[in-house]
Formats: structure tokens, sequence, C-alpha cells
């Protein structure tokens, strides 16, 4: 019934992601008994204690590894990153206030387009002009905005920040879907954190939520009451049926988090990971690079042939060793390689590999 190592492929794929093995095993192992306890995890009423138990670990797990204070709320929410580029502004911002943005991509594009139904949104950069390759540097955060919205990790383009954005003081909302978790963060510069589980941190089917309780209930407009961040706040994110199960990896995830040495430990891992590849990238003539160097991502490696001829051989190529998910997204084409936290370093050697063997082919 279950895969061998052998046959277990090497996922670089963008996202839903990999996850460490040993939490996919424990998921499985749930859905057939949780804890001895005669129940699945996924026919478990989400009242019962042993759940209650489940959401109070991810929440102080959570608190743990990111050193988030009592100061912050952490909510885990349904409708995917997505719905936060509506629900952010919808609570936190008044009609006549101003939000400034730094679009960096399809994702921080998407953000904007929604905050006109609730107030106002300056783009205060952008890195379009140059396809995205790159994180703009330099601007100016207006004073009174009432935050400033960033992404700090560009899951398309292969962008991520560095260091914390600069922010004029002004507190940041920030889209952390791809690099959530995967280096230290400093929190306190944030009124609010998001993240898309299913890029780094669990399955597809659950949102964190990290957000300054004093920012709750901001907004002087009236709000559907599931789509108030002050609804889930007061119930501990379980108003309605919460997504229980993703909910529960997502806790498997961080126990494992935490076992790695938590983000310090992580960002290790991480940063030998990239470098790995991104040494071969700029080392192997048949590939090159897409965005600034000092600027890459250390979650989404994206690099192009330098003959495009040798796109799809290439593809052919990592496929056939086990590789899955290679292919460039379609507005930057070539390749790129996902190597979230759960990524092994052998995984990124095998990628590297197929790389050496084909410029010895065709270099
Ligand atoms: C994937 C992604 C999103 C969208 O997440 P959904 O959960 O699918 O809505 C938003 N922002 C970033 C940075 C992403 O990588």
């Amino acid at each position: 019934m279950s895969i061998s190592a052998t046959l277990k492929k090497h996922n670089v794929s963008a996202g839903p992601a990999i996850l460490p093995q040993s939490v996919f095993e424990e998921a499985a192992q749930a859905v057939l008994d949780f804890n001895g306890v005669g129940l699945s995890i996924l026919e478990m009423s989400h009242r019962s204690k042993e759940y209650g138990a489940v959401v109070d670990e991810a929440v102080s797990l959570i608190r743990e590894i990111g050193g988030i204070d009592d100061s912050y709320e952490i909510l885990f929410l349904t409708g995917g990153a997505s719905s936060q580029f509506y629900m952010a502004p919808m609570n936190l911002l008044n009609e006549n206030e101003t939000a400034a943005y730094v679009n960096t991509g399809t994702w921080s594009t998407k953000a904007i387009k929604e905050v006109e139904n609730f107030g106002n949104a300056v783009e205060i950069a952008s890195s379009k002009d140059k396809g995205f390759s790159y994180i703009p540097k330099g601007y100016d955060v207006p004073s009174d905005a009432v935050y400033l919205h960033t992404t700090s990790n560009n899951t398309i383009s292969g962008t991520e920040y560095q260091s914390t954005p600069a922010s004029n003081g002004v507190p940041i909302i920030c889209d952390m879907s791809s690099n959530m978790f995967s280096r230290p963060i400093e929190v306190e510069k944030y009124g609010m954190i998001y993240a898309g589980a299913q890029k780094n941190i669990g399955p597809a089917g659950v949102t964190l939520v990290i957000i300054k309780k004093d920012w709750l209930g901001r907004a002087k407009r009236s709000i559907p009451t599931m789509l108030n961040y002050s609804t889930h706040a007061a119930k501990g994110s379980m108003f309605n049926t919460p997504p229980a199960y993703p909910i529960y990896v997502l806790m498997l995830t961080m126990r494992w988090l935490k076992a790695q040495g938590g983000l310090k430990g992580i960002e290790q891992h991480n940063i030998e990971k990239a470098n790995l590849l991104y040494n071969e990238i700029d080392s192997n003539p048949l590939f090159k690079g897409t965005v600034a160097k000092e600027d890459r991502s250390r979650m989404n490696v994206t690099f192009l042939p330098t003959d495009q001829e040798l796109t799809d051989t290439f593809i052919d190529m990592a496929t056939e060793a086990g590789i899955n998910g290679i292919k460039g997204h379609r507005s930057v084409g070539g390749f790129r390689a996902s190597i979230y936290n759960a990524m092994q370093k052998e995984s990124v050697q095998v990628l590297v590999d197929v790389m050496r063997e084909c410029g010895r082919k065709f270099g």
C-alpha cells in the first residue's frame, strides 16, 4: 500500500507542494485512526476534546516557532490567500483612507485590484517594467498610509525580499504564502501576515492569518459575519466548521519544523539548497537565471535554457530522473524548481546532476 522511497518523486511543483515525508505518513495514519481514538480524523467533531487539542497545539507551535506574542491573533481561515486580498482592505481600510502597495508580480497585482472596493490603493513601487525580475528598492511610503502591503516571495517570477521591507514605520501587511516560515521574521514590523498553507506550511484548504489584535474592528463598515476577522478571532477559528484536516496536517508540519531547529535551522537548510542550485545555474553554460541576483528566491528558483530548443529535452531528462513539476510558469517560461522547506538537499542534487548531464550531452 505504501510507496517506497525509491518510487517517490522529487516534487518541485509550486503548490500544492511537497511536505515532509513523515508528515504524509502521520497524516495518512490519522485518516485511518486518530491517535488510537477509534475514529478517523475526517469524521471527528471539530468540537471534540481531541480535535480542540489539535488546534491549540497548532496555535502554540506557530507562536513558538514564529516568536509571535499575545498581541497578535492566529487565525485559520478558508478561501485561500486570494481571499485575503479583499478581506484585508475590507476589515482594515476605511473608504477615505489609503494603503500603500509594492507591486512585485502576479499576486500583488491581484491584491491591489481588490482595494478599490473599500478604499484607496497607491502603488508606491513596481518591478513590472522588467517583468517583475527584481524587488523595487528606495521607494517612499506615505506616512498616512494605514498599511504597506508587500509580497515577501514571488512564487511565479522567483524573487524574494532578503530583509524586512522598509516601511517608514507604517505597519506591513505581507503575503508570505510561498516563503512562510522558511526564514526568521521580524514579526513586530507587521500588522498582519497571511499565507495560503499549500506552498510551505501545510495542504491546500487552510489560510493562516496572523493579525495584530488592536487592528480587529478597524474599518467602520458593515462586514458580513464570515468575512469579519473579529468573528473568527472571538471563536478561536471555530465560529463555523474550520478546515479541520488541513489544520491537522499544518500542525504536524509545525511539529516537524520545530524539530528542524525552527526558523534558524530551516533557513540554513534552505540557503544550502538554494546555493547548490544557483551555483549550477551560474556555472553551467546551458542555463541562465531570470532575476536580479540579489533578489533571488530561496523557494522558487526560476531559470531558462540558453538554447530555447533544449527546453523540452531538459524537461524530459528531469522527468526521467523522477523530478516532477519542473516546467516554468507560462509567464516566465523555461524552468521553475520550487524547493520549499520540506525539499531534501538530495533532491536538489538530483536536479543539479540532470543539469550537468545535460551540459555534457549538449554543451
Ligand atoms: C499561491 C499564492 C497565492 C494564492 O493562494 P491561494 O491560496 O490559491 O488563493 C497568493 N500569493 C502568493 C504569493 C502565492 O504564492
